[in-house]
């Protein structure tokens, strides 16, 4: 069976942290799209190409190998063979990735990807543009949201906890820039699909957030 759940929404809105756990509970495939982006602008890092070079950006977009496995302890993310799991969310990559993804046949070519990884499962799909672009007729869209402040909070300490040195000042400024850059975006910007719940949860936990969604996914498949 298919079923398709999309979930868009700005960094550090928590889309993450609640795919994760409503596909253990229900038995869905998780797949996180901003990894498919970051594992190319880890590699533009990588070769030293510049953010200007476009043409560079795209060709590497088109000869490296991404694979996205699902284990008990979360995805894992292979880059050309390599895990990259916790390389991608270095701060380096953060900075540059919205400027990688805004290039259009980078999107065209990772949109391609993504749905190559979901075909025929049950699927829970996060990013920014997955109700409106990747997934326009996915059975439930939801749009999660939360207040710039609370994103950079939560933010700042997952990176605590994974030991990636940052503070909250910087973090904040981080999340404001790539909010601009991913809704400006000519081609697949952040934006909530017309048919899209939009879940705020600034003042709610996580658990709440995931029994929500939880909630509609069961109504839905009824
Ligand atoms: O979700 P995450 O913060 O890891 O995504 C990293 C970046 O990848 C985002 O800031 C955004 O620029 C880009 N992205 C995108 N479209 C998606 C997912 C992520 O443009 N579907």
């Amino acid at each position: 069976m298919s079923f398709v759940v999309a979930v868009d929404g700005p960094a550090g809105s928590g889309k993450g942290t609640v795919t994760k756990k409503i596909a253990q509970k229900l038995d869905f495939t998780n797949l996180d799209t901003g990894a498919t982006y970051r594992c190319l602008a880890l590699e533009v890092l990588k070769m030293g190409i510049t953010l200007e070079d476009e043409q560079k950006i795209t060709e590497l977009s088109n000869c490296i190998d991404i694979k996205i496995e699902a284990t008990q302890e979360g995805d894992k993310v292979y880059l050309n063979g390599e895990d990259v799991t916790k390389k991608i969310r270095e701060p380096e990559v953060t900075k540059i990735v919205s400027q990688v993804s805004a290039i259009i046949p980078v999107r065209t070519k990772m949109v391609e990807l993504q749905r190559k990884l979901s075909q025929g499962k049950k699927v829970i799909v996060e990013g920014r543009d997955i109700g409106t672009v990747v997934f326009p007729n996915a059975d439930l869209k939801i749009y999660l949201d939360a207040s710039p402040e609370e994103r950079a909070k939560r933010r700042q300490k997952q990176n605590e906890e994974s030991n990636i040195k940052s503070t909250y000042e910087e973090v904040l400024k981080q999340i404001i820039e790539r909010d601009n850059n991913d809704k400006n975006k000519k081609v697949g910007a952040l934006k909530k699909a017309d048919d899209a719940i939009v879940i705020d949860s600034s003042n709610m936990t996580i658990e709440e957030v995931v029994q929500k969604i939880e909630n509609l996914i069961n109504e839905r498949i009824k």
